[in-house]
């Protein structure tokens, strides 16, 4: 099928209130554009090589999301242009996103990349470190970070019950977060989970961004 087809297909299946993330990892620009021109405005890339190479040659009305494991010396590269980095897994990381966006003179929008899945290669906050951290204010400590809510990826297995429980482990955690009185709760409502192969489950167990690449694109090489 044509990449606006999948599109097409997929947007009819999400609510309202979730928005879809193109995941556009190791596809060319021209791929890229197929979805742009079907109406796509929000792209996800895990690599900040691909990415600072990708984002000059797509329309500036791209809005960009940073999804990968992002090392601290790389974030000046994207700290320009970034909409918003899903993938914040420690505490270092936050500081310097917030001095590259002040050097930027922008405010970057960021989710906590939290470990909820009972495989243990995934990294990310623990549930406790991630509790304990909004709990310290963590939240509003950053002046140049928004921090938005919270990322999370389910074990990879066919076993769907497992994913419902991780997910949905990720959504408790967000709730128990919103309820907290530091919590600014107008800023605070962003869950980011699922994908190609689970983001049914996880608009059902209260997603509210879906990163979708190989349903949309295909796969890749
Ligand atoms: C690659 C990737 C996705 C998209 O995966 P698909 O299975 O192709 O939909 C989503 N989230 C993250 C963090 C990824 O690295």
């Amino acid at each position: 099928m044509a990449i606006s087809d999948n599109l097409a297909a997929i947007r009819m299946e999400l609510p309202d209130t979730v928005r879809l993330v193109a995941v556009s990892k190791f596809h060319p620009v021209a791929t890229l554009m197929d979805a742009y021109g079907a109406g796509q405005r929000v792209f996800g890339e895990s690599r900040v090589q691909e990415l600072v190479a990708k984002q000059p040659l797509m329309p500036a009305d791209v809005e960009w999301h940073f999804i990968g494991t992002l090392q601290t010396n790389k974030v000046k590269y994207i700290a320009p242009f970034i909409s918003m980095i899903h993938s914040v897994d420690s505490v270092r990381l936050l500081q310097e996103i917030d001095r590259r966006a002040a050097e930027a003179g922008r405010t970057i929008r960021a989710l906590i990349e939290t470990h909820v899945a009972e495989e243990t290669t995934k990294h990310g906050f623990g549930i406790d470190e991630c509790l304990e951290f909004f709990r310290d204010g963590g939240g509003s400590r950053f002046a140049n970070v928004e921090i938005c809510g919270l990322m999370g990826m389910a074990t990879f297995t066919d076993d769907m019950e497992q994913v419902r429980r991780e997910f949905r482990a990720l959504k408790q955690l967000f709730e128990e977060i919103r309820a907290l009185p530091e919590t600014d709760k107008s800023v605070f409502r962003e869950l980011s989970m699922g994908m190609s192969d689970d983001y049914h489950i996880a608009i059902e167990e209260g997603s509210t961004m879906v990163r979708i690449g190989t349903k949309i694109f295909g796969g890749r090489t």
